[in-house]
């Protein structure tokens, strides 16, 4: 089946999550050494609720580069090279994505957008126009092999292969443009696939660390209203004006 679906996996993330940003937050404000308050914070002896409330309250107020110490580290796959094109937009963040250059795509994988999946007029161009592509990368990669690039034949074989083509990335972001991430693509005006990984990956840092991402998302859910203007509001949340 050369049609596939998203997958999303936390591989990792900073140990003692919690304790790192709670540490980070005291040492701004108390007038001893952190240092020295670590043992107490991973064993517990300073309640994980006492540092959770501390690091939700501080939050708040705006006070955010303490959450920049925590990274997690997630690897995604099924996904388009359409959606790691806007994934690879957020800068402040790591990534290490599959080569078209090394990696052969004669047989490529391809995602097929739910409206098109649904259409069966659609779909059906769609997936004629896939094989025929598939066709083309290996007739193309073929001639270019029996003259003379060998190797290098993916290289430039892979200029046909679509954007609809699947990819796999692995990526790291820490907490603070996690939140970002989140709040721009779990927006319903995000393009649906990178919704999706977003919302995949929120789910994910969630179960980690609640005191941090229960309340992530778009940015309406924490404003109460829709900051995205007239024209492209999904209609979920009032507009600003329409508040007051
Ligand atoms: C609905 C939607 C539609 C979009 N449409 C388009 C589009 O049509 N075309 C297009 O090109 N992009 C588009 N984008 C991408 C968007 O413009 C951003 O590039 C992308 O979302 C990454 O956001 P970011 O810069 O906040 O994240 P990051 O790059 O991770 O940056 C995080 C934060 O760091 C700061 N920062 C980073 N770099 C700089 C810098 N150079 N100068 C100052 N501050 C900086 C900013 O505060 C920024 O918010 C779209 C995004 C969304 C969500």
């Amino acid at each position: 089946m050369p049609q596939v679906e998203p997958r999303v996996e936390l591989l990792a993330h900073t140990p003692d999550a919690l304790s790192i940003i709670y540490a980070a937050f005291r040492q701004c404000y108390h007038a001893g050494f952190v240092g020295d308050l670590w043992e107490k914070l991973v064993s517990g002896e300073v309640a994980r609720e006492k540092q959770a409330e501390f690091v939700e309250k501080l939050l708040e107020s705006g006070h955010v580069s303490p959450i920049e110490h925590v990274t997690f580290t997630f690897a995604v796959s099924g996904v388009s090279r359409a959606l790691t094109h806007q994934l690879v937009r957020h800068r402040v963040a790591s990534y290490s994505q599959q080569s078209q250059r090394y990696v052969d795509g004669s047989d490529f994988n391809y995602i097929v957008p739910p409206a098109i999946m649904t259409n069966q007029a659609a779909k059906r161009l769609f997936e004629k126009c896939m094989l025929d592509l598939r066709r083309t990368y290996r007739e193309l990669k073929y001639i270019l092999e029996e003259n003379g690039r060998a190797e290098k034949a993916a290289e430039d074989a892979r200029f046909v292969l679509p954007q609809a083509a699947e990819t796999r990335v692995v990526l790291s972001m820490n907490c603070r443009s996690l939140l970002n991430f989140f709040e721009q693509r779990c927006c319903n005006r995000a393009q649906w696939e990178i919704r999706r990984v977003a919302f995949s990956c929120l789910k994910l840092c969630r179960e980690v660390l609640p005191a941090i991402f229960a309340s992530a998302g778009a940015r309406c859910e924490k404003l109460g209203y829709c900051p995205e203007g007239e024209k492209f509001t999904c209609g979920r949340y009032p507009l600003p004006r329409s508040i007051a």
